[in-house]
Parts: C-alpha cells; sequence; structure tokens
C-alpha cells in the first residue's frame, strides 16, 4: 500500500502533532545564503556547531541520498500561565517548564516512522529534532507550517509560535503543501520589546545579545552591558513571543501531560548557587535546563541576583 499525504497527517495528529507539511527536498539556496550572511556577521556567537555541515543544510540529500520529500511536524507547547515578577525567583522559558521535549518527541517520531514503514516497507526517513545538521526552521517555512516572524521564530496562523519543530527527511515523493506568507506586515513588536536589542534587524536576531542564547548556549561570563536588562530571566526569554499578536491573539492550551504538568516555570535563584553537580542533576537531567550545566544555571541566577542588589 502506498502512504499518501492524508495517511501521514492523521497518524501524526493521532501522536500529538498539531502541524503537519510537506516540501520538495530541493536544495535550500536562499537559506543557505542567508546563513552564511548571518554567520558572517559572527551572530552565532560560540554556536560554532552552525558553521559545520553546510553541505548538509543546504541539501538533504548529502544525508540521505534517496530524499524527494521533507516533513515538518509542529508540536504545541503552549500552557497557560504567567511568571510571578517575585525578583528572589528566576523565569524560565515556557518550551522549558515541563519534560524535555526532545524525549517527548522522538518516541513520537519513531512511533510514526515504524507506524508509516508497516505500511510500506520501502518508505525511508530521517529525523531530527533540532538537533544535527537540518535547517528545521527553513523547512517549515518550505512544507507550509508558518512565516519565520521578525523574531525569527516560526508563526503559524492559526496557534501562533510556541510549538516545537521535528523535521523528517524520506525518500517518498509527497504532494507538497503552499508556503504561508509573512503576514508580520508593519508591527515591530517583538523589535521594541526585546530588552537587549537582540534583534539587530527584522528576522535578524544577534545571538552574542540574545538572553536566550546568553542563559543556555553560552559558556562564558554575561556581558556586563547587560546588567539589569534581563527582566529575571534565568533560563531563556520569550519576551519576543509573548508580545506577538499570533501569540496573544491565537495561541491554545497543549493536550501534552509531560508539558502541562511542568514544575520548573520559576527558579529560586538562591537555591541555584547551593546546588551540587549531583543535585543538579538529579532535579533537572529530564529537563531543557539540563542544557545549561550547573555551572552556566549558577552564573545565571548569581548574574540576576548582582541586579537584585
Ligand atoms: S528571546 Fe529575548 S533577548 Fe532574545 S530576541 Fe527574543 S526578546 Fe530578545
Ligand atoms: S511581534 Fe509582530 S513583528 Fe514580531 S514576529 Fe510577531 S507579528 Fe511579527
Amino acid at each position: 500500500m502506498k502512504i499518501t499525504n492524508k495517511i501521514v497527517d492523521e497518524k501524526a495528529k493521532e501522536l500529538g502533532f498539531n502541524l503537519v507539511g510537506f516540501a520538495e527536498a530541493s536544495t535550500l539556496d536562499s537559506e543557505t545564503q542567508y546563513l552564511e550572511h548571518w554567520l558572517s556577521k559572527g551572530f552565532q556567537s560560540n554556536m560554532s556547531y552552525m558553521e559545520r555541515n553546510l553541505d548538509k543544510r543546504k541539501n538533504v540529500k548529502e544525508i540521505l541520498p534517496s530524499a524527494k520529500s521533507v516533513i515538518s511536524l509542529g508540536l504545541n507547547y503552549y500552557v497557560e500561565g504567567k511568571h510571578s515578577n517575585d525578583s528572589a525567583k528566576g523565569k524560565v522559558s515556557r518550551y522549558a517548564w515541563g519534560k524535555d521535549y526532545h524525549y517527548v518527541i522522538w518516541e513520537k517520531l519513531d512511533q510514526l516512522i515504524s507506524e508509516l514503514k508497516s505500511i510500506d516497507e520501502t518508505f525511508e526517513a530521517k529525523s531530527y529534532v533540532d538537533t544535527g545538521p537540518v535547517m528545521d526552521k527553513a523547512w517549515a517555512v518550505r512544507s507550509g507550517l508558518g512565516w519565520q516572524g521578525k523574531h525569527s521564530n516560526i508563526i503559524n496562523p492559526q496557534i501562533g509560535s510556541w510549538f516545537f519543530i521535528a523535521t523528517i527527511i524520506t525518500n517518498y515523493k509527497f504532494q507538497i503543501n503552499n508556503i504561508i506568507t509573512d503576514h508580520c506586515g508593519k508591527c515591530t513588536a517583538c523589535i521594541d520589546a526585546c530588552p537587549t536589542n537582540a534583534i539587530v534587524e527584522p528576522y535578524v536576531v544577534d545571538a552574542n545579545r540574545c538572553i536566550s542564547y546568553l542563559t543556555i548556549e553560552n559558556k562564558g561570563d554575561i556581558p556586563n552591558e547587560f546588567t539589569g536588562k534581563f527582566e529575571g530571566w534565568v533560563f531563556g526569554c520569550d519576551i519576543c513571543q509573548e508580545v506577538c499578536p499570533w501569540n496573544t491573539k491565537f495561541s491554545t492550551e497543549t493536550k501534552l501531560i509531560e508539558f502541562i504538568e511542568g514544575e520548573n516555570r520559576e527558579i529560586e535563584l538562591q537555591s541555584v548557587s547551593d546546588l551540587t553537580n549531583s543535585q543538579f542533576k538529579k532535579k533537572y537531567v529530564s529537563s531543557p535546563i539540563y542544557r545549561a550545566k550547573a555551572k552556566g544555571l549558577k552564573r545565571n541566577a548569581e548574574f540576576l541576583l548582582e541586579d537584585n542588589l
């Protein structure tokens, strides 16, 4: 039996994915040019992995030679609720309130791919979640999941931007989706709200200035120029997404218990300073916060505590 778009869409949605789109596995020429320009400005900061494997990023056939289509999937993680604005506590980015999304999505992808293979054993697939040399946002745009907003996240007109993206490269030829055109219009809410001026021009984020990068991927100190500008964020930052009208109007709560039951909305700053490495591991090993390591989280907490003095 042949696998159709409808079959993939239905099976993915049964597994909890909210968005499913299909693109032709052609080369990402303009997107790679843009990436090279962004890298040439040093906007990747110390994320040197982004400079590697440009050939694979540009051409998915370098990953899967038989590739004919790319499937992009979106998984809504939005959970209602606000931070307390208690300065003794640090805010955690919404995507990290619950279980590490990699585990949640890997399991769903494995199941989806094995169900598709059981329909047609010739179905080949390589899947990625936020790792590997795949331009997931570019594929999400090409697959019709949404447009890339001026804050650089993908916005879907039905659910906004609070969703994770997974990518499947496959040897199957699917019907492709139409691209959703840019609906940012004259809005500049994200650019205006960013406290560190990290959105240096529309659609261009300089990681060196972005709180999300500075509190997660960054391995060094947080530069003094950002003192007083973090607005209480201890892990990640959601400001540009929180102010986006597509989120304030259209986000709806996820149905996934792994995210709804998340306990890490805020972190008591003083308690972080006292955490040993093994306590950190025990507490955060299943959370995206683990990415910052104990050293990074302590650095962030201390940076905010100094602000509070
Ligand atoms: S995540 Fe925060 S710091 Fe980064 S661009 Fe958005 S508002 Fe600015
Ligand atoms: S806040 Fe406005 S400009 Fe920024 S991504 Fe949303 S719609 Fe686009």
